[in-house]
């Protein structure tokens, strides 16, 4: 039986983990389950599933979780240092499924108590890339990538033979904008940008993907899991999402993962790794799609594409940057405060504004993170939309 620890358990991946482990009662055992400020949709996961523990990171809710739980046993704890001790509880199995920078400290905590990680919040890799690869090889710990993107390379990397990788290529289905002309992405709403049209994801996400930043962030983290430049690694824009991502070789030939969109096929991966486990998924028909098309991505009208690779060719601080002024400015964007096409100009202006060292502690990084966002937080107040 595997422990496991699901970190975001009230989120989208969150809740296609729990989905997941819930069909297999006999091959795990939930230790802890966290959220935000989710009550009741965390209390019924950690009910279910008889957890040992759950967590709300807002100690605001810590008295209606422990209401919620009264009389079923489970540990009832809340705030921040709460949700990285639940992290160090030593799961065999740990999903770190947090949305945004919030999830670093908790990703860590997790990468120091060893076992394996399954790594949805790719914000650690792409703000503190250098010093979470680090810890994860000093503990001995397993990163198990859970972007869908990344479990493909995975899942077609030949370990055995890291130089004989040419280039990763990353797919990207292009956001509901793919083809919607630059004058009119001014006027784009919340709800339009959160409406992904192959996937169903958290709000932060799906903003991500409606600029393509997500795609620039995924560029970022895949350069910190797998053995390759900066110059090895290159996007496809695949409106359908079939293909997953790809590697190409030396000698020519391409890998690459294919399967219907749905989380719980990279997620299943990683949870059964290195075995298979059945998942409910659709079949992908292959006779039914037909065909699959492939197109290079526009970086104007999709500039912060451009950001992110300049970010990961620079280096250092600027990714955690990049990340901080983001989230900064898609939190802007969701409130209804600042314009679709400003999210990328903020990032933008906010690289421009300080350059400090690389970071080489998670404190460095959050000092970075810091800063950062208060530079982006300006910005936001001098737009009026
Ligand atoms: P989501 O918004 O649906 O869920 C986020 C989870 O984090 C929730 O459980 C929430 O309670 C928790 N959370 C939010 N703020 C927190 C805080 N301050 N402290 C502690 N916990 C907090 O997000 P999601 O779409 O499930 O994405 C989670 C992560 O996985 C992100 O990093 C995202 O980029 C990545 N990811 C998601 C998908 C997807 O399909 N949704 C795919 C690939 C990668
Ligand atoms: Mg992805």
């Amino acid at each position: 039986m595997k422990t496991i620890t699901i970190l975001g358990a009230t989120g989208s991946v969150g809740s296609s983990t729990l989905d997941l482990v819930e069909r297999d009662p006999q091959a795990f055992q939930v230790i802890a389950l966290t959220a935000n400020g989710d009550v009741d949709k965390l209390a019924a996961a950690a009910i279910r599933t008889r957890a040992k523990r759950a967590v709300v990171a807002d100690a605001s809710c810590l008295d209606r979780l422990r209401d919620a739980l009264a009389g079923t046993g489970i540990e009832a704890h809340g705030g921040a240092d709460a949700v990285c001790d639940a992290a160090r509880m030593g799961a065999d199995w740990t999903m770190a499924a947090i949305v945004g920078t919030a999830g670093l400290k908790p990703v860590m905590a997790a990468l120091e108590a060893g076992g394996t990680v399954a790594l949805a919040n790719k914000e650690s890799l792409v703000s503190a890339g250098d010093v979470m690869m680090a810890a994860a090889r000093s503990h001995g710990t397993t990163l198990l990538p859970v972007d869908s993107e990344h479990n493909a390379v995975f899942q077609c990397l030949d370990r055995t033979a890291p130089r004989g990788v040419a280039r990763i290529i990353l797919t990207a289905s292009g956001g509901p904008f793919r083809s919607m002309p630059l004058e009119a992405m001014q006027n784009i709403t919340p709800a339009q940008a959160v409406a992904h049209p192959n996937w169903s994801m958290g709000a932060k996400i799906s903003v991500n993907s409606a600029t393509m930043m997500n795609k620039g962030l995924e560029l970022i983290e895949a350069y910190h899991l797998f053995p390759v430049r900066p110059d090895q690694l290159d996007v496809l824009v695949h409106s359908q999402s079939v293909v997953h991502s790809m590697v190409e070789y030396v000698d020519g030939s391409v890998l690459a993962q294919l399967g219907s969109p749905d989380m719980r096929t990279p997620i299943a991966y990683a949870l059964a790794w290195p075995e298979r486990m059945e998942t409910p998924c659709e079949r992908l028909d292959l006779a039914k799609i037909a065909r699959l098309d492939f197109e290079a991505p526009d970086y104007e009208r999709f500039p912060a594409l451009q950001l992110a690779r300049e970010a990961l060719a620079a280096g250092g601080a600027r990714p955690a940057i990049l990340n901080a002024a983001n989230e900064v400015a898609v939190a802007a964007f969701l409130d209804g405060r600042i314009a679709f096409l400003e999210i990328a100009a903020i990032s933008a202006d906010t690289l421009t504004r300080y350059d400090p060292a690389a970071p080489d502690s998670l404190d460095a990084v959050l000092a970075i993170d810091a800063e950062a966002r208060a530079h982006a937080a300006e910005r936001v107040k001098d737009c009026v939309v």
